[in-house]
């Protein structure tokens, strides 16, 4: 067999190290087309070495020396700035894996999808933010598009050789995250340190943060119903602690079939990966006379606000997710540097969307309308930050 070639656009995130971990692990199956990082140049350019990229990209242009510098005499090719960082998604590969953070990555995940080969997606603010766009270029270019968020990845599991008809429903787990037993005054004083000690998954602290404010779960509500053109209605959350059932997938007989696995995200980067195969993860099994207990509640949607804004903004449609999302990633950089309060998260994107009702009903057609919207969105939430500071 030809070895696949691969591309990971946000290689030294937790998903990228993560997909570089399996890659490494048998590397005569695959040929590593294009590495690309933000700024940090130094662990791109291991990544680069270790996995005989042909070409390693920053998306950040003032990073080009130091990465020319660290790559030199290796031969491996170097760029820097966000057309270089376009040209890498859009480079010839079987297997993109889409792990930029942010709506940063929308851009550079729709130059993967155009290639029409198959694109892993972990950026889930893509599809919140510009979901109809984006799915409709998967079909316009007939791209496999292979959801990496553990939960999608089960959904996918599950759902496979059933028509979408017989699904009755979808529901995602949440593990609740470090705060599911908090009251609204604790979690009030809760600062970085607190939100990103999260009690299941080792992720970057984007994510470890929206999974403190169940934002996460709601971004993936939006996320689900643009990956498998479900309605709002068939859409579900369930808090899980144990983080080991990842959906539950009511079928029209009575069914329900769910995907399980020890959290670790190589198993669904795995799945994306070997898809429509399998293959081997040397990584925790399943133990559940060890587990012994699942256990299982309903979201509190009063202590977790921004998981009934962002269910909301499910049933608004239009670019409500690409207001949602901008606000979300206004306010989740602020909590990281002290400038807002945990509840100021929610608080902050509820008022922003409330700010942004001439933007949230506008139809948009390309990626260039979505970001629009999006810089607009984002200067209005900042100007809401004193009110919640
Ligand atoms: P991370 O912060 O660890 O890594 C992000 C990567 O994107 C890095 O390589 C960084 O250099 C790059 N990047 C950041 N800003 C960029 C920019 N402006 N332009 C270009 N590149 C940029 O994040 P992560 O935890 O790996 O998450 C990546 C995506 O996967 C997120 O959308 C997240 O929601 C999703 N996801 C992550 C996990 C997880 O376990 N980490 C699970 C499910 C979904
Ligand atoms: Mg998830």
């Amino acid at each position: 067999m030809k070895p696949k070639r691969v591309t990971v656009l946000g290689a030294t995130g937790s998903i990228g190290e993560n997909t570089l971990d399996l890659i490494g692990r048998n590397p005569q199956d695959y040929d590593v087309v294009a590495l690309t990082a933000h700024k940090n140049v130094k662990r791109l350019a291991e990544l680069a070495i270790k996995h005989k990229a042909k070409l390693a990209v920053a998306a950040d242009a003032d990073a080009y020396k130091d990465l020319s510098l660290a790559l030199a005499g290796t031969g491996i090719e170097v760029a820097a700035g966000q057309k270089a960082l376009l040209e890498a998604a859009s480079r010839p590969a079987d297997w993109v894996m889409a792990a930029i953070v942010g709506v940063a990555g929308l851009k550079p995940t729709l130059s993967a999808i155009r290639q029409g080969t198959a694109v892993a997606l972990a950026n889930k603010e893509c599809l919140v933010s510009g979901g109809s766009i984006f799915m409709t270029e998967v079909a316009r270019h007939g791209t496999t598009l292979l959801p990496v968020d553990s939960e999608h990845s089960a959904a996918l599991q599950a759902m496979t050789g059933t028509e979408l008809e017989r699904i009755e429903s979808l529901c995602l787990t949440a593990s609740g995250g470090p705060f599911r037993t908090w009251s609204i005054e604790q979690m009030a004083s809760a600062g970085p340190e607190q939100a990103l000690k999260h009690p299941n998954w080792t992720m970057g602290a984007k994510v470890t943060i929206d999974s403190a404010s169940l934002m996460n779960k709601g971004l993936e509500l939006i996320e689900a119903h643009h990956l498998f053109a479900l309605p709002p209605e068939k859409l579900d959350i369930l808090v899980h602690p144990q983080s080991i059932v990842h959906c539950l997938v009511q079928m029209s007989d009575g069914a329900v079939l769910a995907q399980l696995s020890c959290p670790d995200m190589r198993t669904p980067i795995a799945y994306s990966l070997a898809w429509p195969e399998r293959m081997h993860v040397p990584n925790e099994r399943l133990d559940l006379a060890k587990v012994s207990a699942l256990t299982f509640e309903a979201p509190d949607f009063e202590r977790f606000p921004a998981l009934r804004v962002a269910k909301e903004v499910l049933i608004a449609g239009g670019s409500a997710g690409t207001v949602l999302n901008a606000a979300n990633e206004v306010a989740v950089a602020a909590f990281l540097e002290n400038r807002l309060g945990f509840l100021g998260i929610a608080g902050l994107v509820e008022s922003t969307l409330a700010s942004c009702v001439d933007l949230t009903g506008q139809q948009t057609a390309s990626a260039e309308d979505v970001l629009e919207i999006d810089e607009e969105a984002r200067i209005r939430a900042r100007n809401w930050l004193p009110r919640f500071a």
